[in-house]
């Protein structure tokens, strides 16, 4: 069987090329033609002699996977469904945004099929859990829409999945996509949003410590949490905020804290007193009031207190900003990405 070069740090193709009796910069070019150019056929890479772009086709495959919709929305957020060789569907979404007469594109990955924990709130969660992607996999959707549709300037790993559930396969595809000898993206740009995996946090810090993190918090209080993300039960809020701690005291970042505000679940007034009293003393964070998007049949409505709410949290210290997101009316936004094979049409690429 084929194997996918995308699963290949520049280390290991390196050593592939030694053991095979080629030169060891071929793996640098490779590298190169891929992700850089963007050539998907060993047969393009014209740097390359022939027997080796022979001999590279019979062991590996660039891409695998087909772009089978892609649907813009008036904002110009573009979600791209991608579809893998087993049937795998995962959502990928294109975010523009114009400020200054500068567009930036960042771009929401997906690190899993579906999501093993369960929030009440999120599209994703009422899938269940599919499989992990793999390195290739998740790298794929990052390599297919700067393909289509130009330089990407952010990656958020807040599409489907949970990241740090899918550790090490996340963490290859971040060495690669940010190695310099080819695409070379700053590991600072890039964000992994968490819903608070506590081991894997630690890990972060200590392993890829200048990606930015944030974290899915949504409630204060351990019951409350409980309620709303029961697939994180086992995560005590204070063990959470003490790897915050070791975080931000390992890398220097600040940590971004979601919470999304659900009509009388999370948003009244002793609501915002419990997140206070969890974050003060805390330098290091800053609060993302985030709209809740409407999801298909999950009961919750958007809150309609996000600037009370907002007011009180600055009236005591914290650092807040409401949030929307892009994208819902193609259902694109955050927590609304579920796949169901029989709404997509394919789309030529
Ligand atoms: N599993 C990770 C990353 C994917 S979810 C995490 O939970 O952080 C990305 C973000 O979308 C999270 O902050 C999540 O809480 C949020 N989200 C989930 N459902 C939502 C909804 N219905 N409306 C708005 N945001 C939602
Ligand atoms: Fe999974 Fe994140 Fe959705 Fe929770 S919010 S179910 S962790 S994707």
């Amino acid at each position: 069987m084929k194997k996918d070069i995308k699963n290949f740090s520049l280390d290991e193709l390196k050593a592939y090329f030694t053991e095979i009796g080629e030169k060891s910069y071929r793996a640098e070019e490779i590298f190169r033609a891929i992700y850089n150019n963007k050539i998907f056929n060993f047969h393009d890479i014209t740097t390359l002699p022939k027997t080796l772009r022979d001999a590279l086709d019979n062991q590996f495959f660039i891409t695998s996977s087909e772009v089978i919709s892609k649907q813009k929305s008036s904002d110009s957020s573009i979600k791209f469904l991608i579809k893998f060789p087993d049937s795998s569907l995962v959502e990928t979404v294109l975010i523009r945004e114009t400020a200054h007469g500068k567009t930036r594109n960042t771009l929401c990955l997906s690190s899993q099929v579906g999501c093993a924990m369960k929030c009440k709130f999120c599209a994703t969660g009422q899938m269940g859990f599919i499989r992990n992607l793999t390195t290739g996999e998740i790298i794929e959707q990052f390599l297919l829409v700067e393909k289509m549709a130009g330089k990407v300037n952010n990656i958020v790993f807040m599409g489907m999945g949970e990241p740090l559930a899918n550790y090490e396969n996340v963490k290859k595809a971040i060495k690669i996509i940010t190695d310099p000898k080819g695409r070379g993206l700053g590991k600072r740009k890039i964000v992994i949003s968490t819903s608070g995996i506590i081991d894997k946090i630690y890990k972060l810090a200590d392993e890829i410590s200048s990606v930015r993190l944030a974290i899915s918090l949504h409630a204060a209080t351990q019951k409350k949490r409980d309620y709303l993300m029961p697939g994180l039960r086992k995560y005590k809020i204070s063990d959470l905020f003490e790897a915050l701690k070791y975080y931000n005291r390992k890398t220097g970042n600040t940590i971004t804290i979601e919470y999304l505000l659900i009509k009388d679940v999370n948003d009244d007034y002793k609501d915002a007193k419990d997140l206070i009293k969890l974050l003060r003393n805390l330098k290091f964070v800053k609060v993302n009031l985030i709209h809740f998007n409407q999801v298909a049949h999950i009961d919750f409505k958007p809150s309609n207190r996000e600037k009370a709410f907002a007011e009180i949290l600055r009236k005591n210290g914290v650092t807040v900003t409401i949030r929307h997101s892009k994208g819902e009316e193609i259902a694109a936004a955050c927590g609304q990405l579920a796949t169901n094979t029989k709404t997509s049409t394919k789309f030529p690429i």
